[in-house]
């Protein structure tokens, strides 16, 4: 019986899993397969792709024509059905107010989490990732390095579905034969972009993303996932037959409802369901872990959104994957007599080293591209091409003003028009109205270029989170209060990415409306790119960092963390991809030390 409710759920079980998106999601897959008994918690409703997927709907359709509203940030259509900037009667506080010491907290309440609506970007970190401070003396080595990782990695590419190439860059890894899709054509602007950024020294690669350029070959992603495990392989192999290939043409961020793209509710969990051996219960918002005897974790206590009761669930581990500020709560709302600021937080550590993404974007009009006949391609949602951080040699020669790097994820093209697509041309045309504004229409549509810099952040004192003394939830749950200041180090990086989009753009012979030359100003807020990471980090050192190098809190031995909160540091790369990386690894480690009978 996969979906239980709170009254049923087991006794015991082998492990309980907090969230279901890309961490819970991965984690639950990986046990489940290897057969543990999983109990999933998810604060959210349920949520079913197949049937509530709003892919062919157009804005007329929709009311104030499919706008954004604070409860639909990404606008009507968007996949998340329960979730946005602010989430009703679940408040959090931050100290800063400005773009320099604001951050905002995007969340997803349904099964799968932000799975449903992410990007799809699926980049893999690179080596000098992984030892930044090594390198350059700032932020934290990962206790890890890309070679124990990579095979994770291949994995995570094989069983999602991703498209890409392998261009031999620096720290941009190749994945082995056999892990990657073939990537889609590129879009006109894009092979325009690609061509000028060159004579710039930038390179344009193939995107990553998780999404289908073809049908699976699920026999044997399944033999190389689950060897010698014939059930498993069974059971994804069918499962695989039933993702179709992208028709690129409808936006991934509203979902797809031909599972032709990564979503947690679409991948990981309908084969975990499959293999009995997976209770979801939504609607289960998880407040604390509990210890039982000699400091294990027994469990977990959650409010049963249905009733308001509460329930407690027992394990014998417990998996947070809740998204990385929301699993810090729940620690360090785990506070007890041994451990009065918060559960596995010996260190002090809870909360510290919060990171997101530096982010910084651009517009541009290019004459060049006016007028152009339509091509299938042009509907296509999410990008095809990127630009990884090539200035490594730059650096080293300390010709930059800033540490670590961005990448470029290039967009152009005819979406799908919604409400704002071409307004405000009157910078182009000097204002226009009936039959000239349509024909300014048709001549502009399609001639814009998009740039979105994506940078490292190095973690600083004054970026982190706690529980607010005094706020609670209508669940009655402390909530989080969140610290922000982005450094010199991202707004000189924002800067510069700016002057690479400027410098792009002229060499295409576009033109930009308003050109920021000013980081502070050009950079978003935090929280803004939604990549935010950190705030119980996986080090070396007990006293220094919250988990070991496998997710397991040094604290308490039967509790493990498997999303972005143990990131050491966050690479310019977006990182579902690496949480879904550690969650596996996290997964297969527990796996053996059950087996072992050492947890
Ligand atoms: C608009 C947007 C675009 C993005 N694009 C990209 C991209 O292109 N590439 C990329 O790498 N990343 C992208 N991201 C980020 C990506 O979505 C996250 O990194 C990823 O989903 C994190 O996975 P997670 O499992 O940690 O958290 P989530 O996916 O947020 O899942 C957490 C789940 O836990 C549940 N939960 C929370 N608290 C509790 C509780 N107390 N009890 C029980 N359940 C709880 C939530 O309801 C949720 O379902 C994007 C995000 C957004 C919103
Ligand atoms: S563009 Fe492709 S992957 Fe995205 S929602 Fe449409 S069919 Fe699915």
């Amino acid at each position: 019986m996969p979906f239980v409710n709170a009254a049923h759920i087991a006794r015991d079980y082998d492990v309980i899993v907090v969230g279901s998106g890309a961490a819970g999601g991965q984690a639950a897959y990986t046990l489940c397969m290897e057969g543990a008994k999983v109990l999933m918690l998810e604060a959210g409703r349920n949520y079913l792709p197949e049937i509530e997927t709003p892919m062919f709907q157009t804005v007329d359709q929709a009311p104030l024509r499919g706008a954004e509203t604070p409860d639909k940030p990404f606008a009507f259509y968007d996949a998340t059905v329960d979730g946005g900037w602010t989430v009703p009667g679940e408040p959090y506080t931050q100290t800063g107010s400005d773009a320099a010491d604001r951050f905002d907290w995007w969340r997803a309440r349904m099964l799968g989490g932000r799975t449903n609506h992410w990007g799809r970007i699926a980049l893999r970190n690179g080596p000098y990732d992984f030892k930044g401070h090594s390198r350059d003396g700032l932020g934290i080595d990962w206790p890890l390095s890309y070679e124990e990782i990579a095979p994770y990695y291949d994995k995570v590419e094989m069983l999602i579905g991703v498209y890409g190439s392998s261009e031999g860059l620096e720290n941009t890894p190749d994945s082995p034969p056999g892990c990657l899709l073939p990537p889609p054509a590129p879009l006109v602007s894009d092979l325009l972009i690609a061509q000028r950024a060159r004579r710039l020294g930038v390179p344009v690669v193939a995107a990553h993303r998780a999404v289908l350029t073809r049908p699976l070959d699920g026999k044997r992603a399944a033999a190389r996932l689950h060897p010698g495990n014939p059930t498993a392989q069974r059971i994804l192999a069918a499962d695989m037959q039933q993702r179709a290939a992208c028709f690129w043409a409808t936006p991934c961020g509203r979902g797809c409802s031909i599972r032709a793209n990564y979503q947690s509710t679409t991948v990981h969990l309908p084969p975990a369901l499959l293999s009995g051996n997976l209770d979801i219960v939504t609607d289960a918002m998880v407040s604390r872990v509990e210890l039982g005897a000699q400091g294990r974790a027994r469990g977990v206590r959650f409010i049963d959104k249905t009733t308001g009761g509460e329930v407690e669930a027992r394990g014998r581990v417990v998996v947070l994957a809740a998204s990385a500020c929301e699993t810090v709560r729940i620690l360090l709302n785990s506070e007890c007599g041994r451990c009065p600021d918060g559960l596995a937080n010996s260190s002090g550590q809870l909360g510290r080293h919060l990171m997101d993404t530096v982010g910084s974007s651009a517009q541009g009009q290019v004459p060049l591209l006016e007028n152009l006949p339509p091509r299938n391609e042009d509907g296509a949602s999410g990008h095809a091409v990127y630009a990884p951080w090539w200035l490594y040699s730059a650096q080293r020669a300390g010709r930059l003003d800033f540490p670590r790097g961005y990448h470029i994820e290039i967009n152009g093209g005819r979406r799908m028009p919604g409400l704002g697509t071409l307004a405000g041309l009157e910078w182009l045309t000097g204002g226009s109205y009936g039959l000239r504004l349509k024909e300014d229409a048709r001549r502009y549509y399609g001639s814009f270029v998009y740039f979105d810099g994506r940078g490292e952040m190095i973690p600083n004192d004054a970026a982190c989170c706690e529980l607010d003394p005094s706020v609670k939830d209508r669940w009655g749950i402390p909530v989080l209060r969140f610290h922000w200041r982005w450094s010199a180090h991202e707004t000189r990086q924002a800067a510069h990415m700016q002057k690479t989009f400027a410098a792009i753009i002229d060499a295409m012979g576009g033109r930009m409306q308003d050109a920021v030359t000013d980081g502070a100003a050009a950079i978003r807020p935090g929280g803004s790119i939604i990549h935010e990471v950190g705030g119980a980090i996986m080090g070396a050192n007990p006293t220094t960092s919250v988990t070991n190098r496998w997710g397991q809190t040094w604290d308490v031995k039967n509790l493990f963390i498997a999303d972005g909160a143990v990131f050491a540091s966050n690479a310019d790369k977006n990182p579902t991809l690496t949480i879904m990386a550690l969650a596996w690894r996290s997964a297969d480690h527990i796996l053996e030390r059950m087996r072992r009978k050492e947890l």
